[in-house]
């Protein structure tokens, strides 16, 4: 399954996700800060 790197814009955590994730995390926010979270915070690598 191909995974993306997550960086929040906020407290710059990043954090490698799947698709599931990435869905997860665009609708609630940041699993750390819950800091709403948009496309250009995912990127490979
Ligand atoms: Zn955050």
């Amino acid at each position: 399954m191909p995974t993306v790197q997550f960086t929040c814009s906020d407290c710059a955590q990043t954090i490698e996700v799947n698709d599931e994730m990435r869905e997860t995390i665009l609708a609630t926010g940041c699993p750390v800060c819950t800091t709403a979270a948009s496309e250009g915070d995912f990127g490979d690598e």
